[in-house]
């Protein structure tokens, strides 16, 4: 069976890569040179961890990329993982997936069958939408020649390459017999967990599954369109909802983590998703309730609940600005660094980053601001050109004088600085901890006013 993945970026690179591992002859292919060098070349065309390995390992063998569509001509299967970014109104923008679509039928076998697969995030209908561009541009017959249908992406970016080897789920939408056979079979090897955690093992991983074998779940196109923004949006509002908790246990004088983990024993609940944040951001949480909540709208079912939850999240990150503010009096001619401007650890991805809203309020309010990140620097530059930020390389130097330290990410390498030089360095040691990451007792100790979100001060 042969594969392509159309797009290098986070989830092409990831899936491609993945399928190559797996045994698939997989051709990755993007209009962006660069990453089709950098995998031509062994290299990954992002910061993921294991990816690096993975993409080496099999790089000239099994797996190639290329910026020409050539590769589509010979594929059994075709993901589509290109990006599909918010227009203004909220609503997915989908003409790279438009793009990719029309490439595809101008290069699809005419005398067999193709299976092409939605796996970037797309509103419903795009299966429908994709298979008539395909018709119109290649002359060939839905459902005879090719299908399209809907295998959305649930990976986490840091922890990318574990999820699509050993994935909580696979979900396939099509009703068309033959296109579900041809995804069985590509995904034997995935529900078979011998394969992939020896994959896994081998890059130095240890997994820890906690549910066993891969749920394989097979329902209508639609229903699989809807299941991925109906996941991601109660998501963000899982987030939104135990950060409002938070706000209120400062005011209450009740402890967010205890409360939290009380929450968590209950398994209706789950522990997951309730750590307090500075607020859910990111390249999918965001334009995907902006989408859900724009389709929602036209068709006359406005989903209250995840527009409540967009408007809480924006509240959450203006509270971090109020919190920094009300500690140091004002934020006008203050120093402020920031660690951490990737939405998450372990990425270096800082699209739609809560980072760039709340330090732009800093700087609306008069502070001049220091940031580190350990890997999104150059991507912050990239999307906040403007935004008048000092970039330190060293994470030491965002403590130089400044009035104040907001920890944003909870990368581990900040629990291990040396907090007490980090004191030396500042004017006024004040840290606020969004994410409730460091140790208060040794910050404490240190002299530090130390902060986290929704630590009351409980008896
Ligand atoms: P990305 O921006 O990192 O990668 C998209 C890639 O597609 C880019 O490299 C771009 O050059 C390429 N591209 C655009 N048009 C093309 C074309 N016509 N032909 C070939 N290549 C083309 O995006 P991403 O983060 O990988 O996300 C892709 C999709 O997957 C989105 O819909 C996203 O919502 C979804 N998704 C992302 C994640 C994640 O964690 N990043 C997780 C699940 C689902």
């Amino acid at each position: 069976m042969r594969v392509v993945c159309i797009g290098a970026g986070y989830v092409g690179s990831v899936t491609g890569a993945a399928f190559a591992a797996l045994g698939y002859q997989t051709t990755v292919i993007d209009i962006d040179q660069s990453k089709v060098q950098a995998i031509n070349e062994g290299k990954s065309p992002i910061f993921e961890p294991g990816l690096d390995t993975l993409i080496k390992t099999y790089a000239g063998t099994t797996l190639n990329a290329s910026v020409e569509y050539d590769a589509v001509s010979e594929a059994d299967v075709v993901f589509i993982g290109v990006g599909t970014p918010s227009r203004p109104d909220g609503s997915a923008d989908l003409k790279y997936i438009e793009g990719a679509a029309i490439n595809i039928a101008k290069t699809i076998k005419p005398d067999g069958y193709t299976v092409i697969v939605n796996k970037s995030t797309v509103p419903v209908g795009t299966a429908e939408h994709v298979s008539a561009i395909v018709e119109e541009h290649s002359g060939l017959k839905s459902n005879v020649h090719f299908s399209v249908i809907s295998n959305p992406e649930f990976l986490r970016e840091g922890y990318a390459v574990e999820d699509v080897f050993l994935p909580d789920r696979i979900v396939i939408g099509t009703l068309n017999e033959r296109a579900r056979t041809i995804m069985r079979e590509l995904y034997s090897k995935l529900i078979d967990l011998e394969q992939p955690y020896e994959i896994i093992r081998q890059l130095g991983f240890n997994p820890q599954r906690e549910s066993g074998l891969p749920v394989y779940f097979e329902t209508d196109t639609r229903s699989a369109e809807m299941i991925k923004y109906a996941s991601n949006a109660f998501l963000a509002v899982k987030i939104s909802y135990i950060n409002e908790v938070a706000r209120l246990c400062e005011a209450m004088q009740a402890n967010v983590l205890e409360v939290s983990k009380g929450m968590g024993l209950d398994s209706r609940i789950g522990n997951k998703f309730l750590q307090v944040s500075s607020g859910w951001s990111g390249s999918c949480f965001p334009k995907d309730t902006a989408e859900f909540l724009a389709a929602s709208r036209k068709h006359g079912r406005e989903l209250n609940v995840v527009k409540a939850a967009m408007e809480s999240n924006l509240e959450m990150h203006a509270y971090i600005v109020e919190k920094v503010k009300q500690k140091l009096g004002t934020l006008y001619g203050k120093t402020i660094g920031v660690l951490g401007l990737t939405f998450k650890p372990n990425t270096d991805d800082t699209r739609h980053t809560q980072a760039s809203f709340i330090i732009r309020g800093m700087i609306n309010q008069g502070a001049s601001v220091k940031v580190h990140d350990p890997q999104g620097m150059e991507m912050f530059h990239v999307f906040n050109p403007n935004l008048a930020v000092t970039y330190c390389h060293a994470a030491e130097e965002v403590a130089d004088q400044s009035d104040a330290i907001v920890l944003l990410t909870h990368w581990e390498d900040y629990a291990l600085l040396q907090w007490s030089d980090m004191g030396n360095r500042m004017n006024h040691k004040y840290v606020l901890d969004t994410r409730n990451f460091l140790s208060a007792g040794m910050m404490n100790q240190l002299g530090y006013h130390y902060e986290g979100i929704g630590i009351g001060n409980s008896q």
